[in-house]
């Protein structure tokens, strides 16, 4: 048989699990994962290998109206990767009472998917654990009734299940085509990248409301040491304004110490061994309505 290969866009609402599906697709944390919605700001490809194909994911900020500069970049960012894409799953969180609802009135779905498309489109529907039995098949019925997929896939990332039979359904679907990449790749960004993105992960985890979303990441220093096996990191945490560089670093610098003990832990069990990390804050004013300032912080 010949090799296949292709780029799928993970794609759908803030907070469905695209990122969660990610992981779990390659068995690998490589997207940032937090219960508040729109924390993936970056297109990031996780690569999977298996025998006979290559599946290049692109992970995606999901769709939403934008209000600032920032969200901008990050909507244009998904329609990027759904140009790209070979196949287009679309992830619905089945656990939501309006599930149907927001699948049917997806702009994402129309614009990206709609008549015309010829890419296939696999409906994912994601947190079945939080369904009764019952309740599936009627949906299944329904969204097919509303929309032309190519396949109805419901699963739980978080769980795994069901995850064989549609990773077994978008290798059945990836055009005929060569390797992209060494078989040894997880993804197209390297550990720095993913560096700042644990960092941000552990923003999102300990500050509330505005704080994270004003937040950014920036890996200055990245660098093995010549004589043991540890890696020394500064990362420069950026906020927009002044009053949130106090919150970030906390009480006698109590939060700021949280954050990097917490990203520490996680930044070695990915990179496998031990790491130096200085974490500092500055002010960017106002860098997320800049769309300058936010191109220089490393969003492409
Ligand atoms: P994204 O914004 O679409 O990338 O969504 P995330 O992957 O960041 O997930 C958002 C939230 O949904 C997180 O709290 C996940 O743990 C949770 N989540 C993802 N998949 C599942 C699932 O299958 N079941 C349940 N119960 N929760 C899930
Ligand atoms: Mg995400």
């Amino acid at each position: 048989m010949s090799y296949r290969s292709g780029y799928v866009a993970l794609v759908g609402e803030p907070n469905v699990g695209k990122s969660t599906l990610l992981n779990a697709l390659l068995g690998q944390k490589l997207s940032i994962v937090t219960p508040k919605p729109q924390t993936t700001r970056h297109k990031i490809a996780g690569i999977l290998t298996g025998s006979g194909y290559q599946v290049v994911f692109l992970d995606t900020p999901g769709l939403i109206d934008p209000r600032y500069a920032l969200q901008e970049v990050m909507m244009s960012s998904a329609s990027e990767a759904i140009g790209e894409a070979d196949i287009v799953l679309f992830l619905a969180d089945a656990g939501r009472k309006d599930a149907l609802e927001s699948i049917k009135g997806s702009r994402t779905l129309r614009e990206f998917a709609g008549a015309g498309e010829k890419r296939p489109v696999i409906l994912v529907l994601n947190k079945i654990d939080l369904l009764r039995k019952h309740e599936l098949l009627p949906l299944i019925g329904a969204v097919s009734a509303a929309f032309p997929f190519k396949e109805i896939f419901p699963v739980s990332a978080l769980k795994g299940d069901n995850l064989e039979e549609l990773r077994g359904a978008i290798v059945k679907y990836l055009p005929e085509g060569n390797q992209y990449y060494p078989e040894d790749y997880l993804s197209d960004r390297d550990e720095r990248f993913f560096a700042g993105e644990i960092i941000r992960e552990e923003i999102f985890k300990i500050f509330r409301e505005e704080i994270p979303y004003s937040t950014t990441v920036e890996i200055e220093e990245f660098r093995d040491s010549d004589t043991e096996r540890k890696t020394f990191i500064r990362g420069v945490i950026y906020v927009g304004k002044e009053s949130q560089k106090g919150i970030i670093i906390g009480k006698s610098g109590a939060s700021l110490k949280s954050v990097g003990q917490n990203a520490r832990r996680q930044i070695e069990r990915l990179i496998g061994h031990e790491i130096f990390l200085e974490l500092f804050v500055k002010v960017e004013k106002e860098w997320r309505e800049d769309k300058e300032k936010i191109r220089r912080l490393g969003y492409r």
